[in-house]
């Protein structure tokens, strides 16, 4: 008898396990304009993940070059932003194996902006990584991030205009160090307009996306999402102990810059 209810439960959480873990099936690059397609967002991510682009490398400036004229495609106002790499950054790099004095030791981030109907709100960032490590593609970490911002603008637009400023940030040198997060919310004109901070990273190779991280006093945040995590495909998975683990963890993510600078996000 207890033998069948250890089996019983232990099959209860496998399945369960399964069951929470199912990806969406993705929408095909023909669904409805307004709707996120993953079969979109995927022609990106081939373009962008061809090779290893970290800091320096030529593929770095090829991919950057791509960025920057998707988001003008897109209609948004296009910038770039540099600022120095840290120290600590700069011997990460030359230790892999990469090159940090052909980017003369800066990190280079792409911003893009999309009005909104009012400019005096405070605004809703989008941001990625461009870089990769040195030793691979990225297609993950964190292409898949920036194909989902693009693809993302590319059907709030479709709906109509947006009610507040979208500022989309393509970050640099997320892998050595967050530097370009750093660079950005050190000193970017734009830092103090944002009011929220939605960032997309990588964590494994595939599978289901999952919330981990938020901001302090994140309550009020977190039901916003519930909200809108019941209109997504598939739903989304979020959990409070995930949160909790994360934070004691020793690595951080571009979203740790603002949110120790008190700015909300997921
Ligand atoms: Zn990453």
């Amino acid at each position: 008898m207890r033998l069948a209810l250890l089996f019983g439960s232990l099959t209860l959480a496998f399945l369960l396990a399964v069951w929470t873990t199912q990806a969406p099936k993705p929408r095909p690059a023909g669904a409805s304009a307004v709707a996120f397609s993953a079969a979109r967002a995927m022609t990106d991510i081939e373009q962008i993940a061809r090779a290893p682009h970290p800091v320096g490398s030529p593929e770095h400036a090829r991919v950057r070059a791509y960025l920057n004229d998707r988001l003008t495609q897109l209609g948004l106002q296009v910038s770039e932003q540099a600022g120095p790499l840290s120290p600590a950054s700069v011997k990460r790099l030359a230790r892999a194996g990469g090159d940090p004095g052909a980017a003369n030791n800066q990190a280079i981030n792409l911003i893009g902006v999309l009005p909104g109907k009012d400019r005096e709100q405070p605004a809703v960032m989008l941001m990625a990584h461009y870089d990769t490590v040195v030793g691979s593609p990225g297609a993950a970490d964190d292409s898949a991030g920036v194909a989902a911002i693009l693809e993302a603008v590319r059907a709030i637009q479709a709906r109509g205009p947006v009610e507040r400023d979208l500022v989309v940030l393509l970050t640099d040198a997320e892998e050595l160090g967050l530097d370009g997060a750093r660079v950005f919310f050190g000193g970017h004109p734009l830092r103090d307009r944002i009011g929220a901070v939605v960032n997309l990273e990588a964590r494994g190779g595939g599978g289901r996306a999952a919330m981990f991280e938020t901001g302090r006093e994140a309550g009020p945040m977190v039901q916003l999402f519930r909200r809108a995590a019941a209109k997504a495909d598939g739903g989304t998975t979020a959990t409070s102990i995930a949160a909790f683990m994360y934070e004691r963890m020793p690595n951080g993510t571009d979203f740790t810059v603002p949110k120790d600078r008190g700015v909300g996000g997921l």
